[in-house]
């Protein structure tokens, strides 16, 4: 039987990944009303992987004999300024995710769970991508600062994203 103080961690984190997916979305929908469908497409990737992370806790909270409680997802905002303040929230939104993550990682220790941190690895190095390609995505954005062409290049770029689940990699 999983420890308490581990499934309430577990289960918190599981609502948080989905609250990002749920912000992704929102951020899908906007860039498709500022027809960018690029930018609206790697968004709605990024939905997906939200998802395949909190199944991937979903799954092994089950897996250790705990009881998943799925809880309401909080509002997302639904309008930004432009772009770039779309990937500032994304990078910023990440860093805390990665701090949560950091922080199962220390109560895993401190109640010696070692499954749980193994299980939680996985995570600490996801979030070192999920920071990077905001940032180098954020980067190309204040590049073009706005300008049509700029921006349009970037777009079909971020077209070409397609899904694979990172957790069955
Ligand atoms: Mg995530």
């Amino acid at each position: 039987m999983i420890n308490k103080k581990i499934e309430k961690i577990i289960n918190e984190q599981i609502n948080a990944e989905l609250w990002s997916a749920y912000l992704y979305l929102s951020m899908s929908a906007w860039l498709e009303g500022q027809n960018l469908p690029g930018f609206a497409n790697w968004m709605r990737i990024q939905w997906q992987e939200e998802t395949a992370h909190a199944m991937k806790f979903f799954d092994y909270l089950n897996e250790r004999g705990g009881t998943v409680k799925l809880t309401p997802i909080a509002k997302v905002p639904t309008e930004w300024k432009d772009v770039v303040e779309v990937f500032e929230e994304t990078l910023k939104h990440e860093r805390i995710v990665t701090d949560l993550i950091h922080k199962i990682a220390d109560l895993a220790m401190e109640e010696k769970d070692h499954a749980t941190y193994q299980m939680n690895q996985w995570f600490v190095e996801e979030q070192v991508e999920e920071e990077a390609s905001a940032e180098a995505i954020l980067e190309q954005v204040k590049m073009v600062a706005g300008h049509g062409h700029g921006t349009l290049m970037i777009d079909r770029t971020l077209a070409e994203r397609t899904f694979t689940d990172p957790t069955k990699e």
